[in-house]
């Protein structure tokens, strides 16, 4: 197989503005787009250069032409899109969060791993070349044993990407879905666990009338006691984002990398005294992310965050949502195992 031929299933901002271009950059194809209205599929189409065009998503599934899908609808879709997929036997890239509950989620991984086809979630964070280079510093000890993590994730939501995040939680909307899911990406792959409990505040604290959280604050406990806390915003227009790991032995102060564009600085921090270190590369994420998955499709590697992956960084998101709402602490295994319906 050359390069792979995709299905876009959402005619939305991140498939323009970061998918596409990424595809053409490593040789992939987006064939088709997937659109609830004609109208806006078809301009979508013309506007990206996209040869076809389908409010079907059974017919675009029917093509034989198309290896792997791209979802990138509302959350609410992402599950019954998914599975469809899956089922017709493409690959899948599907848009984070997974889904809009665990058991959705399970789904997802279940049709994928019955069919036997590549599923991936596109968090972006864990593919950028300062999170690969902090990773591999862990790796060789180079904070001692990790003790805490802070991530600094407060941005300020660009008007365009304002619509349904604000206004829509039936459809996903929320800054925890939407940030603290990456948080828990990008920190559970620096860990190489994922968060046991987590406490959480959240508020609405924006200009708008929002119907959702635009702001969050949680306590995350991983295992051997690593405390991890994060704030996320849509609200917050001049903090800079950043992600920081203390150990026993030094620290990691990573600035300005927790973002789409492979940008930031990191810094070492330990007896020695301070010094920065450059990034593993400075490769678009996006370009990462559907390089490796298309070598996951040739059995060659894994996805950059496979669909286990997403899955607990939807589990800790959703514990999060479950907190800040019920004002007390939610173990992630029980919203895992089904022992917590969660409320939102
Ligand atoms: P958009 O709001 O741009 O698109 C989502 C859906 O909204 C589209 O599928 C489309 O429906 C519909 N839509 C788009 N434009 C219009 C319009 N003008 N009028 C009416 N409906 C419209 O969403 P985003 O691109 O911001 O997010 C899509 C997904 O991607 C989400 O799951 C989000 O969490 C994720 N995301 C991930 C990022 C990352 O870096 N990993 C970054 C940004 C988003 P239809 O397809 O039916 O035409």
């Amino acid at each position: 197989m050359t390069g792979l031929r995709w299905g876009l299933i959402g005619a939305s901002d991140i498939a323009s503005t970061r998918i596409i271009p990424a595809l053409r950059r490593v040789g992939q194809e987006p064939l088709a787009v997937l659109s609830s209205s004609a109208e806006r599929g078809a301009r979508f189409a013309v506007e990206n250069d996209v040869s076809l065009s389908y409010t079907s998503l059974d017919a675009m599934l029917d093509r034989h032409d198309i290896d792997a899908v791209y979802i990138s609808t509302t959350n609410e879709l992402h599950a019954e899109q998914a599975v469809a997929a899956a089922m017709a036997g493409k690959h899948v890239l599907c848009e984070k969060p997974l889904a809009m509950s665990i058991h959705d989620a399970q789904k997802i991984l279940s049709a994928c791993d019955g069919a036997g086809v590549v599923l991936a979630v596109n968090h972006h964070l864990p593919a950028a070349g300062t999170h690969r280079k902090m990773r591999e510093l862990i790796a060789q000890g180079a904070v001692g044993k990790p003790l805490a993590v802070r991530v600094f994730h407060a941005v300020k939501l660009p008007d365009r990407l304002a619509g349904w995040r604000l206004q829509n939680p039936e459809r996903g909307g929320g800054v925890i879905l939407d940030i603290t899911s990456h948080d828990a990406a990008a920190v559970q792959a620096l860990l190489g666990a994922r968060a046991l409990e987590v406490a959480a505040i959240s508020c609405s604290q924006g200009l708008w009338a929002a119907a959702v959280e635009d702001a969050v604050v949680s306590a995350m406990r991983f295992p051997e006691d690593v405390l991890v806390q994060t704030h996320d915003a849509f609200t917050v227009g001049y903090a800079g984002t950043g992600l920081e790991v203390h150990g026993t032995e030094g620290s990691i102060i990573a600035r300005g990398v927790m973002t789409q564009d492979p940008v930031g600085s990191l810094h070492l921090r330990d007896a020695n005294g301070e010094r920065e270190i450059g990034p593993s590369d400075r490769d678009d994420l996006y370009d990462v992310t559907l390089s490796a998955f298309a070598e996951a499709v040739r059995g060659q590697a894994a996805p950059i965050v496979d669909g286990q992956a997403g899955l607990q960084a939807l589990a800790v998101a959703l514990a999060a949502k479950e907190s800040a709402q019920a004002g007390r602490t939610v173990a992630v295994d029980a919203l895992l195992t089904g022992q917590l319906p969660h409320s939102g």
